[in-house]
C-alpha cells in the first residue's frame, strides 16, 4: 500500500516550525509495512491544500494530512479536503455535545463560538475522537481514495496515529504480522570524511543488493544508514544484519557504535568495563568535553573530573606545565598537550586522561599554526599518544570536533589498539 503525507501550515513551509509530524508518521507507517512515497508541505491556503491532497490521492490512494484543523480562520484543511470528496460540512450534534461537555468540565465557562466549527464534519466522514484536544481526526473514504486528517499539535497527532489510525489500517489492509516493512539501521563513524568513507565502501555497495546505503555527515562524524525497502518483516532484520556484518570490517577503526549512541558513552562503557578512571584537561574546548562526558547517565562510575585551563598561567598552576615549555613551543604544541595530559592524570590520580589545546579562532592563527590547529593527547595504561589535527569550520565546529577527536583518540587506544594487540 502506498502513502503520501501532507503537512499543512504556513509556519512549516517557511521553516519557522520544524515538521516533526511528517517524520513521525513516516517512521510509524514504514515500520508497519506501508510504502511511504512522498512528503509535501503547503501553506494554510485552501487551493494549495485541495490540489496537493487530490494529487496525492490520485497517485497513492492513501493520504495522511496533518494541521489546519483548529477553530481559527487559518484552519481550512477540512473544507478543502471535503471538496475533493464532494462532501458538504454538516454539524455533528453528538460531537458538539461532547465538545461542550468537555469545555464545561475543564474551563468552567461556555465554549467559545469558534469551537463550534470543530463539530462540523464532511458528510460521511468518520470521526476519530481526540481526547487530548478539541479538533477530532477525520477519516474520509470514497472514490478519490482514503484521506486521514489529523490535528497538527504533535502529541495530539501522535495519540491519534497510535490509537486510531494504526489499528484501523492494520485491520483494513492486513499490514502487521507477515507484512512487508521498510526498516533501517545506523552505523556511526568518526575520524573519516564522508567522501573518504564513500571511497572505502564504494566497490562494496553493489554487494549489499537490496540494502540501500545513505551517507549522513554530522559534522563530528558520518552516519551510515542502511535501509531495506518493502521486504517481508522476518527478512528485514536478517538483511540488515548481513549488510552490517559485511560493512564493519571495511569501516575498521572508524566505526564506533550503532543507532544514536554517543561516542562519550562508548568511551565510558569501555572504561567501566576495564575498571579505569578518566580525567580531562581542556583549553580551547573550555569544558565542552567534560559536558559531553557528564551528559551520559552513570558517568560518575568512570569520570573523576577535569580542569579547564584556558590561560598559560592556569596550565602552569593547575597542571604543572613548565613555563619554559610554553615559552619555547607555544601553548598549542605537542610538548604542552603532553604535559597537560600527564599533569591532569597525576592530579586526579586516573589511569586514563584526555587533553586538548588548540586555536578555535577566528583570531590567533598564524601560517605555522592556522586557526583550527589542535593538539590532542590521551593516556591509557601502557600508552600515551599526542596528535595534531587541523579542523575546518568556524569556532563552534572546531571546538565540537576537538572534543569528539579527543574522545576518539582514547577510544582507539582502549578498544581498537588493545584489540589489535590481543590478536598479535
Ligand atoms: P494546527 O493544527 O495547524 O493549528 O497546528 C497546531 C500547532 O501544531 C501549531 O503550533 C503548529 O505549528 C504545530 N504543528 C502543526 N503541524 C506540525 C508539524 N507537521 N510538525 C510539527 N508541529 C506542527
Ligand atoms: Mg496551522
Amino acid at each position: 500500500m502506498d502513502l503520501e503525507i501532507v503537512t499543512i501550515g504556513t509556519e512549516l513551509l517557511l521553516g519557522f516550525t520544524l515538521d516533526t509530524n511528517a517524520a513521525k508518521i513516516a517512521q510509524t507507517m514504514a515500520g508497519m509495512g506501508v510504502r511511504v512515497v512522498r512528503h509535501s508541505t503547503v501553506a494554510d491556503r485552501a487551493e494549495d491544500i485541495h490540489d496537493v491532497v487530490q494529487q496525492g490521492l490520485q497517485r497513492a490512494g492513501l493520504v495522511i494530512v496533518t494541521g489546519g484543523l483548529g477553530p481559527t480562520r487559518d484552519d481550512v484543511t477540512k473544507s478543502a479536503v471535503a471538496r475533493i470528496f464532494d462532501a458538504p460540512l454538516v454539524l455533528d450534534e453528538d460531537y458538539l455535545r461532547n465538545l461542550e461537555e468537555r469545555f464545561a468540565a475543564f474551563r468552567r465557562g461556555p465554549m467559545p463560538v469558534s469551537n463550534r466549527s470543530q463539530a462540523e464534519v464532511p458528510r460521511g466522514a468518520r470521526i476519530l475522537p481526540n481526547p487530548r484536544g478539541s479538533a477530532p481526526g477525520l477519516w474520509l473514504e470514497g472514490k478519490p481514495g482514503i484521506a486521514i486528517l489529523l490535528p497538527g499539535v504533535p502529541h495530539e497527532m501522535e495519540g491519534l496515529l497510535r490509537e486510531e489510525v494504526v489499528p484501523r489500517l492494520e485491520q483494513r489492509f492486513g499490514v502487521g504480522g507477515s507484512r512487508r516493512v521498510t526498516r533501517s539501521r545506523t552505523l556511526r563513524t568518526t575520524g573519516i570524511s564522508e567522501s573518504a568513507l564513500a571511497d572505502l565502501l564504494g566497490d562494496h555497495e553493489a554487494s549489499l543488493s537490496s540494502v540501500s546505503l545513505a551517507y549522513l555527515p554530522q559534522g563530528i562524524g558520518a552516519d551510515l544508514r542502511l535501509t531495506v525497502w518493502d521486504v517481508p518483516s522476518d527478512e528485514a532484520e536478517r538483511l540488515l544484519q548481513d549488510a552490517r556484518d559485511r560493512l564493519l570490517p571495511l569501516l575498521g577503526p572508524y566505526f564506533y557504535g550503532e543507532e544514536g549512541v554517543d561516542l562519550a558513552a562508548v568511551v565510558l562503557t569501555a572504561l567501566q568495563a576495564s575498571g579505569l578512571k578518566l580525567s580531562i584537561a581542556e583549553s580551547c574546548t573550555g569544558g565542552l568535553l567534560g559536558a559531553r562526558v557528564t551528559a551520559i547517565a552513570g558517568a560518575s562510575a568512570a569520570f573523576a573530573g577535569g580542569v579547564v585551563c584556558y590561560s598559560d598561567a592556569s596550565k602552569i598552576r593547575e597542571l604543572g606545565v613548565a613555563p619554559a615549555v610554553i615559552a619555547r613551543h607555544g601553548a598549542v604544541s605537542e610538548e604542552v598537550v603532553v604535559a597537560m595530559v600527564r599533569g591532569v592524570a597525576q592530579r586526579f590520580e586516573t589511569e586514563t586522561a584526555i587533553a586538548i589545546t588548540g586555536i578555535a579562532g577566528p583570531g590567533g592563527g598564524s601560517s605555522g599554526k592556522p586557526v583550527g590547529t589542535v593538539w590532542l593527547a590521551a593516556r591509557a595504561p601502557g600508552s600515551e599518544r599526542a596528535v595534531r589535527v587541523v579542523f575546518p569550520g568556524g569556532r563552534s565546529w572546531i571546538r565540537e570536533r576537538s572534543a569528539q577527536a579527543g574522545l576518539d583518540l582514547l577510544r582507539r587506544m582502549l578498544l581498537v589498539e588493545a584489540d589489535a594487540g590481543r590478536q598479535t
